[in-house]
């Protein structure tokens, strides 16, 4: 129930100042109401830590209820690719929504999805078939149930599991929690309850010896080489492993991996919710290694952050396959949600900025910055690792962070991270400056000194 007394009651009162400073008393509701009833990413809900209040966003920045601006280092977990607010996306969202927000995809369809179908289909011209979701662990179920149905239709119903390298996230939905590193904290809990799928080690590490790559790959071939294997599908994260541990790969392994699912009719899936749409340098990370999946999985940047919207490509084998009476005749998956207008209008403004080519000149620069601001980090004594690769900044501590005092360092330098673990890294905007970046590799530094005994706050 509504609980009247709290954030309702203040925040009929919610007026901004002129400076944009929410008032104190409606953030104090806020906070408020938000440790009374919400839950928050992986986060406990009967000893809540407190939340920063966002009033507003713009361009890389957030505005914090107290009127600070900080940097989105995180692009809000990869999503806001082109900033927050991006002028001609706003206004596609304006133009849709005063036309069709949202209409039903079962038997009807619109411009907006035909449009995005097109582009996407122009982007990956391997791929034939889109089907749209409302979240990337979904645009992931759908991608294991096409790869399942497909092998019924080709007459094997016997290969029923996926085989996933550890160290992998893919979601938190049943299915992509199967495929995600069972160690790792995420999803640890449910060993016993999820389907048992095949995991080989986690892939070598980006700069390891051909010698090396060849050798794993003689491990996942044994896999799906053995006459009583059951795998359906092999589904990756390509280039960069992000929840799951921030790694890079190689691009060989890639290569290997196709050749491999292309000799024993494995269906090979590429997870690009977190890479696609630039974040590598390239548009896709697979276009590292110039290889095509058979099933590819997009979200987040997609809608550059405006909303939840994902989708599944597939080839045209896979498609066919499914429609056999073998295969279940159609693709058995239909949210309510499906083809969102409003979404795909957004996302089409979305590509518009990535046909424009502007983060090509800009995601190598960010990484050189991030570069030469992090890299000789990686002699300092706290710290593990420190790697980069196009908009991402990854420095790996020795010994997990302390998430309060990381949080509150950043915050205080002007950036805003939401480390995890050991792991402290940025994705940052592609729009952000030289002095952005200067001022979140700085907002780093700060932490790693933060958590080194006797450095202190830099
Ligand atoms: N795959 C990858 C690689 C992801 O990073 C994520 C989200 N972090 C997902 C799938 C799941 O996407 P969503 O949170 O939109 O369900």
């Amino acid at each position: 129930m509504f609980n009247s007394g709290s954030f309702h009651a203040a925040s009929s009162h919610a007026e901004s100042n002129t400076s944009g400073r929410t008032a104190r008393a409606t953030q104090a509701a806020i906070r408020h109401g938000d440790r009374q009833f919400l839950w928050h990413p992986y986060a406990p809900r009967t000893s809540p830590t407190d939340n920063l209040v966002v009033d507003s966003t713009d361009g890389v920045h957030l505005t914090l209820g107290s009127g600070q601006r900080v940097i989105d280092g995180m692009s809000s977990w990869w999503a806001a690719a082109h900033g927050h607010g991006y002028p001609h996306i706003t206004a596609a969202a304006h133009r849709q929504i005063d036309t069709m927000s949202h209409v039903m995809f079962g038997g009807l369809t619109h411009a907006p999805a035909v449009e995005l179908g097109e582009r996407l289909i122009a982007l990956c011209p391997s791929m034939d078939s889109v089907f749209f979701s409302d979240s990337g662990s979904v645009a992931i179920e759908v991608a294991l149930k096409m790869a399942l149905q497909a092998q019924r239709g080709l007459g094997r119903p016997d290969k029923t599991r996926f085989l996933t390298w550890r160290g992998g996230y893919h979601g938190d939905t049943q299915g992509p929690m199967s495929v995600c590193d069972p160690d790792n904290g995420m999803h640890s809990l449910w060993g016993s309850v999820l389907r048992p799928q095949v995991f080989v080690d986690a892939p070598p590490p980006r700069g390891s010896s051909s010698a090396d790559l060849r050798a794993y790959m003689e491990t996942v071939r044994a896999e799906l080489v053995r006459p009583d294997s059951d795998i359906a599908g092999v589904i990756v994260e390509p280039i960069v492993q992000g929840a799951g541990g921030m790694t890079f790969h190689d691009a060989e392994l890639l290569r290997h991996l196709r050749e491999l699912c292309t000799e024993t009719s494995t269906v090979l899936i590429f997870d690009e919710i977190a890479t696609g749409f630039g974040r590598t340098g390239r548009i896709l990370a697979c276009d590292h290694a110039g290889v095509a999946p058979d099933i590819l999985c997009l979200g987040k940047a997609l809608t550059g952050g405006f909303m939840s919207f994902a989708a599944t490509l597939a080839a045209e084998w896979i498609a066919r396959a499914i429609d056999t009476p073998a295969g279940g005749g159609a693709l058995m998956h239909g949210p309510t949600f499906m083809g969102n207008p409003l979404a795909c209008a957004v996302a089409c403004a979305a590509l518009d900025l990535i046909d424009s080519g502007y983060w090509k000149e800009s995601v190598p620069r960010i990484e050189q910055e991030l570069r030469d601001g992090l890299e000789d980090l990686a002699d300092h004594p706290a710290v593990a690792d420190v790697r980069c690769l196009g908009a991402i900044g990854v420095v790996e501590m020795r010994e997990p962070l302390d998430m309060a005092l990381a949080t509150r360092t950043v915050v205080e330098h002007g950036v805003w991270l939401r480390p995890f673990g050991r792991l402290l890294y940025t994705m940052p905007p592609f729009i952000s400056t030289s002095e952005h970046i200067a001022t979140i590799t700085r907002a780093m530094r700060a932490v790693v000194a933060a958590h080194t005994p006797g450095e202190g706050l830099s």
